[in-house]
């Protein structure tokens, strides 16, 4: 709020400065006139408020204010908020869930192919699975097999997964490593979790080169080392949630790479509209 009462102020300034050389009748006109000033003010007063309600930290929240004229910012958020599928980038964590009856419609079925799978019942939506596909292709030539360990979950799955982590180690360290039914982002059909599903996999030479290549293909790691005050959740070097190549590049180039961060604001920023 402070930024927000900051920029008004510099705001009431410009008015001011204005008034000095224009009666009021000419100030209003060069206003309603000149649409690209109200129109910038109304933008940076915005996107100030989202980051505020978004609980971004400062050093980004600065970046983003710097480069809030700049056009490549706006029209990738625009881009995103008007053409990229609402699933990749919608908040689905501890405080957002999805509805029992959220169901993607047009899950694929994953077989062994240019990744291995380590079960036969796992799901994906088909443009998740399609990049996976591109994603293990680029390991192939590296001479990496990715190994898919878990994938879509339903409402149902969740719920019996969370119960029998209550029942084995109580509620509160149950929720640091899963989800209560509907919080889980494996319900969109757009995440998966790789190899051994523990943190080792972040040593594997697959771990690393995924940790390094994902978000070029549109992938993005849900819940990095040191945030888990930010996620709710402790490190998962395993679990990555398609967003596409266009969040993807927006998280990595605005958000030091932290999706939480991103998303949180695309969802503040919404609200708004
Ligand atoms: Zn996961």
């Amino acid at each position: 709020m402070i930024r927000f009462a900051a920029l008004s102020f510099v705001f009431l300034l410009f008015l001011t400065c204005n008034t000095v050389y224009f009666d009021d009748s000419e100030f209003y006109q060069l206003i309603s006139s000149d649409n690209r000033s109200g129109a910038d003010f109304n933008n940076i007063a915005r996107i100030s408020l989202t980051l505020d309600n978004a609980q971004i930290p400062s050093g980004i929240s600065s970046r983003i204010l710097n480069n809030v004229s700049n056009p490549a910012f706006n029209n990738e958020l625009n881009f995103i908020i008007q053409n990229v599928d609402r699933n990749f980038w919608i908040l689905v964590d501890k405080e957002n869930a999805l509805s029992r009856d959220y169901t993607p419609s047009d899950l694929v079925q994953l077989e062994n192919s240019s990744f291995r799978v380590n079960r036969n019942d796992l799901f994906l939506r088909r443009i998740a699975a399609t990049s996976l596909e591109e994603m293990s292709i680029a390991a192939m030539t590296e001479g990496l097999t990715i190994l898919v360990s878990s994938a879509y979950r339903s409402f149902t799955s969740q719920e019996q997964i969370y119960t029998r982590n209550v029942n084995q180690m109580g509620r509160q360290a149950a929720d640091r490593v899963s989800a209560r039914a509907g919080h889980s982002q494996h319900q969109l059909g757009l995440v998966v979790d790789f190899g051994s599903i523990t943190n080792a996999f972040a040593q594997t030479r697959e771990g690393r080169w995924i940790a390094a290549n994902a978000s070029r293909f549109g992938w993005s790691l849900s819940y990095p080392d040191g945030y888990e005050n930010v996620t709710g959740y402790s490190y998962e070097s395993w679990h990555y949630r398609y967003v596409g190549k266009e969040v993807a590049a927006f998280i990595d180039k605005y958000f030091d790479g932290i999706q939480q961060y991103a998303l949180r604001f695309l969802h503040e920023y919404q609200k708004l509209n």
